[in-house]
């Protein structure tokens, strides 16, 4: 049975925005060392904008926007809404699309007119042989050691350019890490962006420890790894990509601004989306636990 201020936790932490699904959880949330937060949703606002175009020699920035534009259409990615409003903002014609493919923490494809056209990261690319010019690449590079996150697109096998999105941070972020970092938390960022652009994030906030380009399969692993060598953990996260790392935790913990496969998998959701909710959960699971004793 739940003894009453387990109960009476939980109704205080719904008071406060965290809504704690599983009871249980509440009691977890005392013996939790390591928070391991996803980066795209969770850091940062989650609402990521296109602010520049970069293109290879020959190429059309118009062009480019317009086909990335027309395969994103399909998708339900972040950044697929990003690069669609961008292409509107600009006033650039969107195609259709047929054929509409999806690899999961690598991009997307669809045949746009007579045109097969990826958009995603550069590992996504290379799978059908696509690589970017040195000149090309060394931009890609700059953009993302500012914190940027790079989007390629290629028609049939020719490299168009890239997309630079950004997504700030949230002003909660850094002051949250901070905290649990003060209350004797380790803090580990995972993310499917690039090594640049997660330890550029990383920096601003204060995190030392960070892992890029995990597909929602190695996020997975990630947490059982921690919790096979005895940490108990806690994974603070928004998206579908993260929905199987949020179950393999002692304690998953979904922003309220997330997907619903997400908010499905975890035990604790913040409304709002706010990571200062995960102190407020651990502060709320202390206090009640000190209750019993
Ligand atoms: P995160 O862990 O940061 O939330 P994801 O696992 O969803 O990221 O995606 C990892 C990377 O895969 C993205 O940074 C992007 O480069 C690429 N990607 C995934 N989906 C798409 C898409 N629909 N369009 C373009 N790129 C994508
Ligand atoms: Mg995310």
């Amino acid at each position: 049975a739940t003894p009453m201020s387990v109960m009476v936790g939980v109704g205080r932490g719904a008071k406060e925005g965290v809504l704690v699904k599983d009871a249980q959880a509440l009691e977890t949330l005392e013996k939790v060392d390591t928070v391991v937060v996803d980066k795209t949703g969770t850091l940062t606002e989650g609402k990521p904008r296109v602010v520049d175009v970069a293109i290879e020699d020959g190429s059309d920035e118009e062009e480019l926007l317009g086909l990335a534009a027309a395969v994103e259409g399909s998708s339900e990615h972040p950044l697929a809404r990003a690069i669609v409003d961008g292409a509107k903002e600009r006033g650039v014609a969107t195609k259709s699309a047929e054929h509409f493919q999806s690899t999961t923490g690598g991009g997307v494809s669809a045949e746009v007119a007579t045109r097969t056209v990826r958009v995603g990261k550069l590992a996504f690319l290379a799978e059908q042989g696509i690589a970017p010019s040195d000149q090309l690449k060394s931009a890609a590079d700059s953009a993302q050691s500012e914190g940027r996150t790079v989007v390629f697109v290629a028609a049939d096998d020719r490299l168009l350019g890239f997309l630079s999105i950004a997504d700030p941070v949230k002003n909660s972020s850094a002051e949250t890490i901070r905290r649990l970092h003060e209350r004797g938390l380790r803090v580990v960022m995972l993310t499917g962006d690039s090594e640049a652009t997660a330890e550029s994030v990383a920096r601003e906030l204060g995190i030392d420890e960070v892992h890029a380009g995990v597909s929602p399969k190695e996020k997975h692993e990630f947490v059982k790894q921690l919790r096979k060598d005895g940490r108990v953990v806690a994974m603070a996260g928004d998206g579908i990509n993260d929905a199987p790392a949020l179950a393999a935790a002692d304690v998953g913990i979904a922003m309220g601004t997330g997907s619903d496969v997400a908010i499905e998998s975890a035990d604790v959701t913040l409304l709002g989306g706010d990571l200062q909710g995960v102190l407020k959960a651990v502060a709320l699971s202390r206090a009640t636990m000190r209750n019993i004793r």
